[in-house]
């Protein structure tokens, strides 16, 4: 049945949405933890045991985002410097003890049951344990935990305590701890990781505690603001409270007066501002003023939930699936993507004036860097919240003069986005890297990866796309396009056969980095590189004939573009080089005389062989040196482009290829990567699905299961969600499955289901107007919102306008 416009909302049934861990499993407490953070765009807490510290068990990060700070280190005699996301004062601390035995420790106590449950549906994290202590005494705990949706600065988390078989005294401590390091990761441990100094501890009132520390570096001031009151049923309570306070922590001591079987409930709301914020004077005074006006636990609960109903009407994604009993299942696993995506990017995020952190809010790999991944993000949200991806935009817009200055720096025009970018837009990779195999400090050329830049490009056309936005185009899009379309102009050579060559780069397999023997690192001619490139001089050549004439002169006179620069960059789009060799292109120039790698080899030997850039360097070889790659390179092309689009843009560079000859491509390179990137699982079942391959099913449900299903160790998970991969696997539905493809003012939905996918369902808007996709029963029907639009469909072939309300149904394939 078509979903009907506009009060419908997801069904709550309650196995699709929620996520369920039983047990307690200090191997397995990482992952978890990760995987059932909760945030809001603006601040994001992991998934951690309220009682528990980090200890190498548990790892309970509070993180905001955009929060950076930066640490020095002297790394073999050279002066190294990261910038990381911080891990904030832990506002969750929630410890208790009954009578006077230990502090409760989910690592030593008498366990009868621990449950963890992640309500997608509500945004609610809810943990039921009951345990029994030395003195035999059984005791029940629950917890329901929240990161406001629709009040970023607030979080709360309710507990409530039952004594099934005494009666007596529990103490709770219930405070703010800011004696926390960033810790997360194994492999930058023996780097620097203080980041905070404290500033303040203080008690506003009776009820509440504050903390105030400072990063050490960047100086941004954050304050947490925490109340702990206590009720029986509805009453409110005045149990004894004592205070505890030191240099970054502070906590109320409250003594709960327990009579067996009656339910006592300690409800701790936390306000947290930093000095980043908008509108606020200062952290201090804004997080105890938001916290004294903050409702009780279950009106925020309340209001928490209507915002995810909200998120869910536009966002949520149905799909009805049958291929037996699969754990996890497939839709549960779709519904975690899409909710750690969703609660990552928000409306808040869009003011924040941050990007897409690569592992999401949810941990500290990769330092909370932003790299090219928002390529994934953005295809879900443009047709969604297109406030998000302006917003994601936006950051890279003020970060323009700090690429013209890396541009400029490195010897080119124009400007060049950082491979991994943080605060201020300063190329923040590393250059020396941990294998942690060989325990080997290397040299680390990454930030050679270029096609960052094509990625920012890219993104900002298929914005406009969607949105139809000039004023975004004539004002911020316009002028990032040509400020890039400018650096690949200047970073293209003429050579004497009167092409042009772009050398010195890396593309989006970090496993090539130099020529066997080079005694410098960067490549000749990456293909994925040079055709994009190619497609953003064309595409910018194109934004100029869209911009009105009075805009265009105004940009291009801010700018300095003549016409010579124009009809240069016309020219840089026709010539340059893509290599080939064997019927295939070429990943870069040389990629066929390399050596072939003995895969079957090294699957023997080493069972899981993603990392085969650490495993080749502990055996001192080098990935350089063979035909493999870490993840899509060439192949991202065909995620980017459709194959006609490949084609096309292979022709105006003077190359007649057929699909035929991308689909031997294709096969190619299918058989030559690793996967060591969770981004490449996304691309390839991307291509299968494309091709109306089977059995691309498979593939798509591993891509969905993606961080639930993943086992390794070390764990990586543990550091972060991958927030690119499970953005992808969302579009796979969508524009794979779903065959949602937004193209020059046309929403062409095609879409072709595999067997075991009963029914596929999902709201998307495109340049203001929206529709409701629903395809079951061998049929597709696109149905108009009521309110807005006309909007114009590709259905079955046939571009059709679809008035306000109206509704098409058209036959479609199976594959
Ligand atoms: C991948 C990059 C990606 C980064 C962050 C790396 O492993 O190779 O393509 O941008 O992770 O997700």
């Amino acid at each position: 049945m078509t979903k009907s416009w506009p009060t419908d909302r997801p069904p709550h049934e309650g196995h699709r949405w929620t996520l369920r861990f039983e047990g307690f499993e200090p191997r397995a407490e990482g992952k978890r933890e990760a995987l059932c953070a909760l945030a809001n765009g603006y601040l994001s807490v992991r998934g951690a045991a309220p009682e528990s510290a980090a200890d190498g068990v548990h790892y309970p990060g509070t993180y905001v985002a955009g929060v950076y700070n930066r640490l020095s280190d002297d790394v073999q005699g050279r002066t190294v410097t990261n910038e990381s996301i911080v891990n904030l004062p832990n506002w969750l601390w929630l410890s208790f003890r009954v009578e006077d035995g230990d502090w409760f420790d989910l690592g030593s106590a008498e366990l009868l049951a621990h449950e963890i449950e992640l309500d997608l549906f509500r945004g609610e994290l809810r943990r039921r344990l009951r345990f029994r202590d030395p003195a035999g005494r059984t005791t029940r705990v629950e917890q329901r935990r929240l990161v406001h949706l629709g009040e970023p600065h607030l979080a709360a988390l309710a507990t409530t305590f039952l004594a099934e078989d005494w009666s007596g005294r529990l103490t709770v401590r219930s405070g703010l701890d800011g004696h926390v390091t960033n810790g997360n990761v194994d492999r930058y441990r023996s780097l620097s990781s203080q980041h905070l100094e404290p500033v303040l501890e203080a008690e506003p009132d009776d009820e509440t505690v504050l903390l105030e520390v400072v990063t050490t570096q960047s100086r941004v001031r954050v304050a947490q603001a925490a109340r702990t009151r206590v009720f029986g049923g509805e009453v409110r309570l005045d149990p004894p409270r004592g205070l505890h306070r030191e240099p970054g922590r502070i906590a109320h001591e409250l003594e709960l007066g327990l009579d067996a079987d009656v339910p006592c409930r300690v409800e701790k709301v936390v306000a947290v501002f930093t000095s980043r914020d908008q509108a606020i004077t200062e952290p201090a005074v804004d997080a105890a003023r938001a916290l004294a006006a903050a409702a009780d636990h279950d009106a925020l609960e309340q209001t928490h939930r209507i915002h995810w109903e909200h998120v869910w009407w536009r966002g949520d994604i149905e799909i009805d699936f049958d291929d037996g009993h699969d754990e996890p299942a497939p839709e549960l696993a779709l519904r975690l993507n899409l909710f750690h995506v969703l609660q990552t990017i928000t409306k808040h995020t869009a003011d924040l004036d941050v990007g897409v952190p690569a592992r999401g809010l949810h941990g500290e790999a990769y330092r909370g860097h932003v790299f090219w991944d928002e390529l994934f993000v953005f295809p879900y949200l443009n047709l969604r919240f297109p406030k998000l991806t302006r917003g994601l935009l936006l950051y890279r817009y003020r970060r323009l003069p700090e690429a013209r200055r890396a541009a400029a720096a490195a010897g080119f025009q124009g400007a060049l986005f950082p491979w991994q970018s943080a605060s201020n837009g300063e190329e923040e990779t590393q250059t020396w890297h941990l294998n942690p195999r060989s325990g080997r400090w290397l040299p680390d050329a990454s930030h050679l990866q270029r096609h960052v830049n094509v990625a920012v490009a890219y993104n900002a056309w298929q914005y406009y796309d969607a949105t139809h936005n000039q004023e975004f185009l004539s004002y911020y899009g316009a002028e990032l396009l040509f400020e890039i379309a400018r650096f690949w102009a200047s970073a293209a050579t003429p050579a004497a056969d009167g092409r042009y060559d772009i050398v010195g780069v890396m593309g989006p397999d970090e496993y090539h980095e130099a020529y066997p023997g080079a005694d410098r690192p960067g490549l000749r001619n990456n293909a994925y590189t040079n055709v994009m490139a190619s497609w953003v001089l064309s595409t910018a050549l194109e934004a100029c004939d869209i911009l009105t004439d009075h805009r265009r002169r105004e940009v291009h006179e801010k700018l300095g573009i003549d016409d010579r620069e124009l009809e240069s960059w016309d020219a840089v789009s026709c010539r340059l080089r893509v290599p080939f060799h064997d019927g295939v292109i070429s990943q870069f120039e040389g990629y066929g005389e390399l050596e072939e790698l003995d895969w079957e080899a090294y699957r023997a030997r080493y069972g899981d062989i993603s990392r085969l850039d650490r495993i080749l360097e502990a055996e001192g070889d080098s990935t350089d040196r063979y035909r493999l790659s870490k993840q899509a390179d060439v192949l991202m092309l065909l995620y980017l482009l459709s194959p006609d689009q490949v084609c096309a843009q292979l022709a105006r560079l003077g190359y007649e290829v057929d699909e035929g000859q991308l689909a031997a491509s294709v096969e190619y390179y299918l058989a030559r990567t690793s996967h060591g990137s969770s981004l490449s699982g996304v691309v390839h079942s991307w291509l299968q699905v494309n091709a109306g391959r089977e059995p691309s099913w498979p593939l798509v449900k591993a891509a969905l299961a993606g961080d639930l299903a993943r086992n390794e160790h070390p764990c990586t998970v543990c550091e972060g969600i991958h927030l690119g991969a499970m953005a992808g696997t969302v579009d796979l539905l969508q524009r794979g499955y779903g065959g949602v493809r937004p193209r020059d003012g046309v929403l062409w939905v095609e879409p072709a289901l595999p067997p075991q996918i009963t029914r596929l369902c999902f709201n998307v808007g495109y340049r203001g107007a929206s529709v409701a996709i629903d395809v079951a029963d061998g049929h597709c029907t696109v149905t108009a919102h009521p309110n807005v639009g006309p909007v114009r469909v590709g259905l079955a072939g046939e571009v059709v306008e679809l008035a306000p309300g109206e509704s098409r149904r058209v036959p479609v394939s199976r594959r």
